[in-house]
């Protein structure tokens, strides 16, 4: 099954509330989608987020790599033959890692569907359902227990509390959410890196103390700061998660032979799509690390790609894939059922999209095949 063309088009989906963190503020979810066409008709569909604050991408420069750099590199291969597919697309351009991701996942969806398998069960086949926390944006207490208790009340009973952007409210809007929700529902806590060292330490201390007990802090300091993810490891008893100190394997290295974190979180957007994914997940099981799988301002394609790797690796313990419940609407038609907290992922083949994959119909055009 050869690729004969690889198109991209562009899809906005209005958010319920705008998404913001200690890094930055959206409104609407506006990503790249890719389809990567064969000879034999079948097609596969990936997206990519532009988001400039954690890859360096932008909607433009994803469009241009997809078609400038990868789609050259990747013409005329062979969709089974993936190790050299793999090999030119992350040989052809150095970082870009959204707009791999997104043709990646293309891939993947396809020879899924060349086999007639849903894709979580072509990877690993470990679990058919996953379970997702809802992202709380940082906001004044009052706001933030609002929307806990509107995430609580839809289904959700893990919430990933965002903070990190005004430090000196953080320990008064997490015992607001705690007090709020009650002692039964788990709280993720993600600083985005918006903390320093010690003052991670000394807000985390206070969190264990007051009876707030997070189930795990993320990315407490900044990426490059290994050091000071290690101090506060070292100095605390919450499970601390790297996120954007992680994007590929060796990073992943570096980190567990330094004793930095407890827990990684993979993102396709970070690791250029499943094959890198699947490297951290090797990395990490063999010694004895667990993940989670998180993603960025996505709608449902690409973190239904996600949800497939999820339910493929039992090392995939946490899930934080709520950007299609951030959505104000579903484009798409097919695709894995996302209700409440519970991802369904059926089993219809590749990530389970229809074959024109958006409810409205096509949307690629006419392709340039050549
Ligand atoms: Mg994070």
């Amino acid at each position: 099954m050869i690729i004969t063309d690889i198109r991209t088009a562009e899809v906005a989906i209005p958010l319920v509330t705008p998404f913001r963190t200690a890094l930055r503020t959206v409104e609407e979810v506006r990503d790249v989608l890719v389809c990567v066409e064969t000879d034999q008709g079948l097609q596969g569909f990936g997206e990519a987020p532009p988001t400039g604050v954690i890859t360096g991408e932008t909607l433009e420069s994803i469009t241009a790599a997809v078609q400038g750099w990868i789609r050259p590199a990747l013409l005329g291969r062979d969709v089974m033959e993936l190790e050299g597919i793999m090999k030119a697309l992350h040989s052809c351009m150095v970082k870009n890692t959204s707009a791999k991701a997104a043709v990646d996942m293309a891939v993947y969806d396809l020879r899924a569907k060349a086999l007639g398998v849903p894709l979580w069960k072509l990877l690993g086949g470990y679990r058919s359902q996953v379970e997702t926390d809802l992202t709380v944006s940082v906001n004044a207490a009052g706001e933030m227990v609002r929307d806990s208790l509107s995430a609580v009340e839809q289904g959700f009973r893990i919430l990933k509390i965002k903070v990190g952007r005004d430090s000196a409210g953080d320990l008064e809007r997490l015992s607001a959410i705690r007090k709020a929700v009650g002692p039964e529902i788990r709280l993720r806590v993600d600083a985005n890196q918006g903390w320093e060292p010690k003052e991670a330490v000394r807000i985390i201390r206070a969190l264990e103390d007051g009876g707030v007990e997070p189930e795990l802090v993320e990315q407490p300091v900044k990426a490059q700061d290994l050091a000071g993810m290690k101090l506060v490891r070292d100095s605390v008893l919450t499970p601390i998660l790297a996120d954007e100190s992680v994007f590929s394997a060796g990073d992943a290295i570096r980190l567990i032979q330094l004793g930095a974190a407890d827990l990684i979180n993979i993102k396709l957007m970070k690791t250029g799509g499943i094959y890198g994914a699947l490297q951290i997940c090797a990395i990490a099981e063999s010694c004895g690390v667990e993940c989670m799988i998180g993603c960025m301002l996505e709608s449902k394609l690409a973190v239904s790609a996600a949800a497939h790797l999820a339910g493929a690796k039992g090392v995939i313990t946490r899930a934080d894939l709520d950007g299609p419940s951030l959505c104000r609407e579903d484009p798409y038609e097919g695709g894995p059922v996302f209700q409440g907290g519970q991802i369904s992922l059926g089993d219809a083949p590749g990530l389970g999209f229809g074959p024109e994959l958006l409810r409205t119909g096509a949307i690629f055009g006419k392709g340039n095949a050549q």
